[in-house]
């Protein structure tokens, strides 16, 4: 598959990685619910999966990494101490007395360190090639940093552009703006502009929310200051019906550039909508919508199987951080991941357009809106 041959230049990983330690940890975790353990045993998987580092093969006083007990040391310890992650996985169930349940629910899923391993390979689309962000949250709906100040840190990151996509007020998980909230926010993110003294330009988007029908609660044809939109699922995530529709009717919708996080998996939790993923990609690539790369790694979606369907299917590609808070801003380094082992080249990936091409970009998707004669 074409995987293949950009995995094949990632560093090997080693025998025993964080990513299975940490989720041991969690399956610890969850057969001890309620407890002082479980809530140690859940701090130490954190840690481990955001480490930079892997640390099978290290010396390393684990008690010494932040968030990790004496506890949960000693179980880091024996994890590490089994030679393999198939190992990890025999010495859990052997302590479980069963198979980890939620096993699958943690696979596909990368550890800082993955991502900083499949980074590290020459070759591919690298993190110069990205222009921006295209899906970032600001403190008028669910996120934490204020309109100016996450303008300030891309401008001063080096962006050359950005796509906001705070969510609408009926998105059912986080409260969010109402259209004259939307019209105030565009006088402000041009403001800010205004003044961005690098050139540095703030698209003014929106995270449309889609209901189970497929219709969405926010449109350019509905808020007109809004450029384009990020559509996603957000309810109805583990049902096993089959999404497809759904899917489709939010992708044929005029002003929608990006499907975002299109599974709406969640790492441990869910693992998203069931759909007949190629004809979705096919939907998506016939209206010259964007695939999302959402690299908040507890979403990590697309997972990196799906993403290489996806290169098969022709799409185009956006790569996202989903930041909430300015830390966040480096989730776009999963992302990346994601497309270096999908084989994603930069020209199918939207930010990696110039500027004026991605402006373009965005207004061929609103115009999809206008009437064709
Ligand atoms: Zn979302
Ligand atoms: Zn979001």
């Amino acid at each position: 598959m074409s995987a293949v041959p950009a995995a094949s230049r990632v560093p090997p990983a080693p025998a025993v990685t964080n990513n299975r330690v940490a989720a041991a940890l969690l399956a610890l975790a969850a057969a001890e619910p309620g407890g002082r353990a479980a809530t140690e045993y859940r701090a130490a998987a954190r840690t481990l999966r955001g480490l930079g580092t892997d640390l099978f093969g290290r010396r390393f006083a684990l008690a010494s990494l932040p968030g990790v007990s004496l506890r949960a040391a000693d179980a880091i310890g024996s994890f590490l101490a089994c030679g393999s992650d198939e190992n990890v996985d025999d010495a859990l169930a052997a302590m479980l007395d069963r198979t980890d349940p939620a096993a699958g629910r943690k696979r596909d899923f990368l550890s800082r360190a993955d991502t900083d391993r499949i980074l590290s390979a020459p070759g591919g689309i690298c993190r110069a090639d990205l222009c921006g962000d295209l899906h970032l949250h600001t403190d008028r709906s669910d996120g934490r940093m204020s309109l100016a100040s996450l303008h300030r840190a891309l401008e001063r990151r080096g962006d050359r552009y950005a796509l906001l996509t705070d969510h609408a007020r009926e998105c059912a998980v986080a409260g969010g703006l109402y259209p004259a909230d939307f019209r105030a926010q565009r006088r402000e993110v041009d403001l800010l502009n205004a003044r961005a003294e690098s050139g540095f330009t703030m698209f003014l988007g929106a995270e449309a929310n889609i209901a189970e029908d497929g219709t969405l609660d926010v449109t350019p044809r509905s808020v007109p200051e809004v450029c384009a939109v990020v559509a996603s699922v957000h309810t109805d995530l583990r049902s096993p019906r089959d999404q497809t529709a759904r899917l489709v009717r939010a992708v044929e919708t005029p002003g929608v550039a990006i499907l975002g996080h299109p599974k709406g998996r969640l790492y441990d939790m869910r693992s998203g909508v069931r759909a007949d993923w190629p004809r979705v990609f096919a939907a998506a690539a016939a209206r010259g919508v964007a695939i999302e790369l959402n690299g908040c790694p507890e979403r990590l979606d697309l997972p990196p199987a799906l993403a290489v369907l996806a290169v098969d299917s022709g799409c185009l590609f956006s790569l996202s951080s989903d930041a909430h808070a300015a830390p966040h801003l480096s989730f776009l380094d999963f992302g990346l991941a994601v497309a270096r082992l999908a084989c994603i080249p930069a020209s199918r990936v939207v930010n990696a357009f110039s500027r004026d091409r991605f402006a373009e970009w965005l207004e061929e998707r609103r115009a999809a809106d206008r009437p064709q004669s």
